[in-house]
């Protein structure tokens, strides 16, 4: 090879280097985030829903729990839902979540006490006093705003299913999500309701629809095989098949919640918590 020719080719290479890590900084952080969670088992987004959740419940137990506006906030939602509650168990020992959380609880229960109305006056009460006292709901008063870490992961749940639409026919993109297990029903669901006339929903159904259809032949196949008279074995495929069902049709532990009922609420039934 000619000096000149080693030299071109030399800067061929490093131009396609750059335009390569031009093309990744435009793509930006949250692309490889995004990647990342489908290179992972199970539903992209809801991976992405429980860790931006966890790492927003960090900062707050960690950093911010001891910032005014932050507690009156946590102060008015009357702390975190159900979920995110026991997700404060799964922070890291280092940012004390035990400290954080002791400094919410004894705030929430404050609140409790002063709404029940316990010891206000200082004076011990009699049994006749507690009959007599004048009587006053507690509920409207004690939780005026919903969960912080949900407020805040719900944001970021819309923005997450707009990147998958737009990075999904992006040819890196589109390869990881085809061999990926693809997003669970009710976050398709969710997307469809959001974004169905986004130029790119087509094709994430498309993709969807051929998911379902493999796995509900795995599916069969496993259940056929339940026969002592067939003649093949289960295999360990066919055998995961049912568990990675139940994350595709209803999304991973926590992240849709039951259908319990317990008051009329404009959140349930469905899959949108908007
Ligand atoms: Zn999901
Ligand atoms: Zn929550």
């Amino acid at each position: 090879m000619q000096p000149f020719q080693c030299f071109s080719s030399l800067s061929k290479k490093l131009l396609e280097c750059y335009a390569q890590v031009m093309a990744q900084a435009r793509r930006g952080r949250s692309y490889f985030k995004l990647l990342d969670a489908v290179n992972e088992s199970g539903c992209p987004i809801c991976t992405l829903f429980i860790r931006d959740g966890l790492g927003y419940l960090d900062m707050m137990m960690y950093e911010r729990i001891m910032d005014v506006p932050t507690r009156m906030e946590l102060i008015q939602s009357f702390g975190l839902c159900n979920w995110h509650t026991w997700q404060v168990s799964k922070l890291p020992e280092i940012s004390s979540p035990n400290v954080g959380f002791a400094i919410l609880a004894s705030d929430l229960l404050r609140k409790f006490e002063r709404l029940a109305g316990a010891g206000q006056d200082g004076k011990k009460r009699t049994l006749k006093s507690v009959f007599t006292k004048k009587k006053r709901k507690i509920r409207p008063k004690i939780k005026q705003g919903t969960c912080p870490v949900c407020r805040h992961v719900s944001q970021f749940e819309s923005y997450h299913l707009r990147q998958l639409l737009e990075q999904l026919p992006e040819e890196e993109f589109f390869r990881s999500y085809g061999a990926s297990q693809g997003i669970c029903l009710p976050h398709f669901l969710m997307t469809e309701e959001h974004f169905f006339n986004h130029t790119n929903f087509q094709l994430l159904l498309e993709v969807q629809a051929n998911k379902a259809k493999t796995l509900r032949n795995k599916l069969d196949r496993f259940v056929e095989k339940q026969d002592y008279r067939h003649p093949e074995k289960v295999t360990p495929d066919e055998a995961k098949a049912g568990r990675i069902a139940m994350e595709f049709l209803n999304g991973k532990p926590g992240t849709f919640g039951s259908e319990i009922q317990r008051e009329p609420s404009r959140n349930r039934p469905g899959y949108s918590r908007r």
